[in-house]
């Protein structure tokens, strides 16, 4: 089958590659002529585990490769898949600027029959609104063509992406189309010989699964740091909590872990268009705002936490880093905690020492060269001088730690923890001045 993907980031360059390696042939476009020229160059613009191997493997195969020409882009594929991003607005609404003009060059360049597939996060009623821009652009050309436009959203989680993609639970279809329902199953067919997991729906229920899903697990993650916060203040220890509520199977372990809150590209603005598309409907989603303002709250914990040990006072101190990425496994930034305690404490008159095994090149990228950021080569270099280490995102890496040793290299002693990975008795033995979320001590 002959694919397009128009934008060629996270999601598009993992769809894109994984479809080729099933045998389809891809050609992926992307309105950015760096990141195309590095693609081309063999150079994979993102960290995702696998994916380097995987985009080579399948570029020299013939069957995956890249352009930033709109009408070859158009013209290759009958399934033009839409996967360019769709950042809040200022209001919180999801802004389809690039997703329309997606719509746009499709219909400006289309020469026969398309099945346009938003692949990108949109709110309830963007099929349609995708719909009436490719037949206004056609109709403005004098051109009468057929298309269709249906709804299939993205599960994958970055990090794991490869995995999720290949192996997700579901693959939702929204569409009423029959000629649709048997192209997406021919695209998808390698990935649901095991088992069936097309589902097909209504194009607005598709639409709106996906930000139900994002919001249910944002609101795991909220709802679990609340009970964090709460432990903190009545002495008991979020950990064993987290145990004894995760066996319920009607609850599970997983989206449950206390922390400094949820970052990324997707839980923060997706919550909040859900909550913009209810406020245009006449809605007040009240848990889907107080799942927003308990994250925001969440993510100034570390600073707050810091604030308090060095008793109001971060003027000329040095604050050691571990981990800028929003989780691990990723170089993505956006939305981090990691960001949200950097400038507050550049605000404090602080200076940064930070390491991340993925994502230095994006925070040079984000802040540039600045006196108060020093981006070191590993984590040991990180605490070296410093007067507390504050860990932001839960690497591998930062697991197991020389406590006595740490204890040496830093001037206060403080640690604060906000993903919980050390045992407290354990950290406090060595001398250190242990703060994790929800375990006990309310610093
Ligand atoms: P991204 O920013 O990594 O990539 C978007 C790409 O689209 C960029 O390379 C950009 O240059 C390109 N682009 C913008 N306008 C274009 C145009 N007119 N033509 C061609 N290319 C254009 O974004 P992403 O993280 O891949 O997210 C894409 C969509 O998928 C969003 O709606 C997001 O919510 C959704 N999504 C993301 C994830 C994730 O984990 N990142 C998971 C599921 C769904």
């Amino acid at each position: 089958m002959k694919i397009t993907i128009v934008g060629t980031g996270y999601v598009g360059l993992v769809t894109g590659t994984c479809l080729a390696d099933v045998g389809h042939d891809v050609l992926c476009m992307d309105v950015d002529a760096e990141k195309i020229a590095r693609l081309e160059a063999g150079e994979i613009p993102i960290y995702e585990p696998g994916l380097e191997s995987m985009v080579q493997a399948n570029v020299s195969a013939g069957r995956l490769s890249f352009t930033t020409d709109p009408a070859q882009a158009v013209a290759f594929g009958t399934m033009q898949f839409i996967a360019v991003g769709t950042p809040p607005d200022e209001d919180g609404s999801a802004d389809l600027k690039y997703v329309l003009a997606v719509a746009e060059t499709i219909g400006s360049h289309m020469n026969e029959y398309k099945v346009i597939v938003d692949k990108s996060t949109v709110p309830v009623g963007t099929a349609d609104r995708v719909r009436e821009t490719v037949a206004k652009t056609l109709e403005a050309r004098g051109e009468r063509l057929d298309f269709d436009v249906c709804s299939n959203p993205e599960f994958l989680k970055e990090g794991a992406a490869i995995e999720d993609f290949t192996h997700g639970a579901r693959i939702v279809v929204g569409t009423e189309s029959e000629r649709v329902k048997g192209l997406m199953r021919e695209c998808y067919a390698p990935y649901i010989r095991q088992q069936e997991k097309l589902m097909f729906m209504d194009v607005r229920a598709a639409e709106l699964t996906k930000y139900a899903a994002n919001a249910m697990l944002a609101t795991k993650i909220s709802f679990m740091n609340e009970i964090a916060n709460l432990a903190e203040r009545l002495g008991a220890d979020v950990e064993q909590v987290r145990r004894g509520v995760g066996s319920d199977p009607r609850i599970g372990y997983q989206f449950i872990y206390p922390g400094c809150g949820y970052g990324g590209s997707c839980f923060p603005k997706d919550v909040q268009a859900l909550a913009r598309t209810a406020a245009d409907v006449d809605y007040r989603a009240e848990l889907l705002t107080a799942v927003e303002s308990v994250n925001q709250r969440q993510k100034q914990t570390l600073f707050a936490k810091l604030r308090q040990a060095f008793d109001g006072d971060l003027a000329g101190k040095t604050i050691a880093l571990w981990g800028l990425s929003f989780k691990p496994n990723t170089d993505d930034m956006r939305d981090a905690p990691s960001r949200t305690l950097m400038e507050a404490l550049w605000d404090a008159g602080a200076r940064v020492q930070a390491y991340d095994p993925e994502a230095m090149r994006e925070c040079r990228r984000i802040y540039g060269e600045r006196d108060d950021l020093v981006l070191v080569g590993d984590r040991i270099q990180a605490v070296k001088g410093a007067d507390a280490l504050v860990i932001c995102t839960e690497w591998k890496e930062f697991r197991t730690l020389d406590f006595a040793w740490l204890k040496q290299q830093l001037a206060m002693p403080v640690v604060i923890d906000g993903r919980n990975l050390f045992e407290p008795d354990a950290v406090k033995a060595a001398g250190l001045l242990y703060f994790a979320v929800g375990r006990g001590d309310s610093l």
